[in-house]
């Protein structure tokens, strides 16, 4: 079919994790209980979800942003933060993904099929995780991490629903400009391009929208299907449509009666591919508030239309709108039909969104989360370590607290973030940011830390080159 191409801008934003809690159990009988605060809950995760209602990338142009919901905080006695919603964005079948720098992430070619756009951020622990032999009343918890935030672009290759066919002048572009809210960049070809318009239609409540793609196919006349007029050409235009519209003008000017134009027009199509004839089709009488006599066509006609008045326009919509529906569900796409239902779901059981339904399609995630830890040179002695691990490790909430900053350092060196350091060329007393903590590193002593926002208790701890 066409080169049309309809592209959008996306940005997903997952939901924030909740906080952990710091909390300590209180009884008329005990002065100070053990720590008891709850972990936060989880963000909420954004899916994109090949969608058959969806024809087109026209949602996105006017609101590019779609959130998704945070995680509570935790609490006292223990309780745990919500879970955020995820949210399942629908996006037509056939929608690829693609990074900033163009690189393709997810086509998503099968209804149904879903893709992780963004990753909710975890929930952070509460202070009751921390208790051990040696540290009986831990007065720090987990942040929530960060949900994970991205700009993509969405591309799809425009396929009409409907294609209007008729004769010259039958009404066909006045036809679909007045019902498209298609924006001039799809909808504006002038016909001395020699492309068909594409107009976008949606029917249907917010919220519940179906939309269809109406092809305006020009210069159908006498003779196309052998190659002669425009007509050829755009006859490719109907071979993928699901519907067709045959429009004949009922005021025409030229003489040609609106039985004539018909059995012209459908002897056009048949001549071209004869499968043509057997697609679903609505034959609709234009211009009726100036119609002539059409004696002879009644029993053909599905419906009159007046693009001028609007009359019976809303009909046809809906007409087409369930053809389309019928259609679409009967053969919902050549390409993904072959992968429906072939790949088993994988992943965690209880999301909400990792059990594929039954008669969707593939599930295809992709984890876009840089995991691990990166260690970069931002001046002659400074370091910067960066990575989700790395920032988790110092993601507390009270870095001033003395055992939560010794849970911070266990953690690094776990992490390996020592050796990176080294490997990476660091020297005693360079500067190495991780999150919101700085610190001084000592290649063979315990690592002297401060907080970067600290107060007067951060800047006694800080150290600097010159006090050695
Ligand atoms: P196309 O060649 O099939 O795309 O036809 P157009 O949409 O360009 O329309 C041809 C002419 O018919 C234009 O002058 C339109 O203003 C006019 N026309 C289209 N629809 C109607 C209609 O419903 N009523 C009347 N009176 N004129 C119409
Ligand atoms: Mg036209």
């Amino acid at each position: 079919m066409s080169g049309f191409v309809d592209e959008a801008q996306l940005h997903a934003r997952a939901g924030d994790g909740g906080a952990g809690a710091v909390s300590f159990r209180r009884e008329a009988h005990v002065s100070r209980g053990g720590p008891d605060g709850g972990d936060g809950g989880h963000g909420g995760d954004i899916w994109l979800v090949a969608d058959l209602n969806q024809a087109s990338l026209l949602g996105f142009k006017d609101h590019p942003f779609r959130r998704a919901a945070d995680g509570a905080h935790g609490s006292g006695k223990r309780r745990h933060g919500r879970r955020g919603a995820d949210l399942a964005v629908p996006v037509p079948v056939g929608t690829v993904v693609v990074d900033p720098d163009g690189a393709v992430l997810s086509d998503l070619s099968a209804p149904g099929d879903r893709w992780l756009a963004a990753e909710g951020g975890q929930g952070g622990r509460g202070n009751a995780r921390f208790l051990s032999n040696t540290r009986r009343a831990p007065a720090f918890a987990e942040q929530g991490e960060l949900g994970e935030e991205r700009w993509l672009r969405l591309e799809l290759k425009l396929v009409a629903d409907v294609a209007v066919v008729g004769f010259p002048n039958a009404g066909k572009s006045t036809f679909v400009s007045s019902i498209s809210s298609a924006r001039p960049k799809i909808a504006d070809y002038p016909f001395t391009t020699l492309q068909p318009h594409l107009g976008i239609v949606r029917v249907g409540r917010p919220g519940d929208e179906t939309e269809l793609v109406v092809a305006d196919v020009p210069g159908l006349v006498e003779g196309a299907a052998e190659g002669r007029g425009l007509g050829h050409r755009f006859l490719r235009h109907t071979e993928r449509a699901r519907v067709l519209v045959v429009l004949v003008d009922l005021a025409s000017a030229t003489g040609t009666s609106a039985v004539e134009q018909l059995e012209i027009v459908l002897g056009e199509l048949g001549r071209y591919d004869r499968h043509l004839l057997e697609r679903p089709r609505l034959v609709v009488g234009s211009k009726v508030d100036v119609a002539g006599a059409h004696a002879g066509l009644d029993a053909e006609l599905d419906l009159e239309i007046s693009a001028v008045t609007g009359r019976g326009v809303e009909e046809l919509v809906r007409r087409m709108a369930a053809l389309v529906a019928v259609a679409r569900a009967a053969k919902p796409d050549e390409a993904g039909s072959e992968l429906a239902g072939a790949a088993a779901p994988t992943g965690d059981d209880a999301h909400p969104l990792g059990a594929t339904p039954a008669g969707t399609g593939a599930l295809v995630v992709h984890r876009p989360v840089p995991e691990g830890l990166l260690v970069e040179r931002t001046a002659q002695h400074a370091w910067h370590v960066a990575g989700r691990d790395a920032r988790r490790a110092v993601n507390f909430s009270d870095l001033t607290d003395d055992a939560a900053l010794a849970e911070a350092v266990r953690r690094l060196r776990r992490l390996g973030v020592d050796r990176a350091l080294v490997r990476a060329g660091a020297h005693d007393g360079d500067e190495v940011t991780v999150g919101l903590l700085s610190f001084t590193w000592f290649r063979d002593q315990a690592v002297e830390l401060t907080e970067e926002r600290g107060g007067a208790r951060g800047a006694r701890r800080r150290r600097g080159r010159d006090g050695r």
